[in-house]
């Protein structure tokens, strides 16, 4: 039986957005957000670590605070990864998959307040698989990594719901 890490760590989403939107990020700002795949890179050094964290992604009624919870309003979470080493890992993250040709940004500084990258969220056009693929392989080979599965769910009271892979790149 597989649990989501209650340690800290960092944690990819893979987004579906359909249709296209116009969506104000808070004070962030006003962006158009084309249909297709995204990937937002966050971590979760606080209490609760990331079980906490990815569970109240999946809440759809919550009080908006973070950048990235404006998006999650419109889009669907296809995936997650985590890596539960303790290291703060989001920013290499962010930096890996703007290096892939191809990977845009739409909103800078989404996710981005508290580092110098161009934005923690990546618009990946309208097939997540190479890049969300190249994420994962590279995730595979840190011996630290203690989720490998991170595409079970969490559902609010914590514990794990139903497999929902509805992501197939083969
Ligand atoms: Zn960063």
């Amino acid at each position: 039986m597989f649990c989501l890490p209650e340690s800290r760590g960092t944690y990819a989403l893979l987004l579906e957005l359909i249709p296209g939107t116009e969506i104000t990020v808070g004070r962030l700002g006003t962006f158009l957000f084309p249909a297709g795949y995204y990937v937002y890179i966050g971590s979760a050094f606080g209490g609760g670590g990331l079980a906490a964290r990815l569970a109240r992604h999946h809440r759809r009624y919550k009080k908006l605070f973070w950048h990235i919870d404006y998006l999650l309003a419109h889009a669907r979470i296809v995936d997650i990864t985590t890596d539960a080493s303790g290291k703060r890992l989001e920013c290499a993250w962010a930096r890996m998959m703007l290096g892939m040709p191809g990977v845009r940004i739409v909103a800078r500084r989404l996710g981005a307040s508290d580092c110098k990258c161009p934005s923690h969220l990546l618009f990946l056009g309208s097939t997540p698989c190479p890049y969300w693929d190249a994420l994962n392989i590279m995730l595979e080979g840190c011996p630290v990594r203690d989720t490998g599965q991170g595409r079970e769910w969490p559902n609010p009271s914590g514990t794990m719901g139903e497999q929902n892979n509805e992501l197939d790149c083969r």
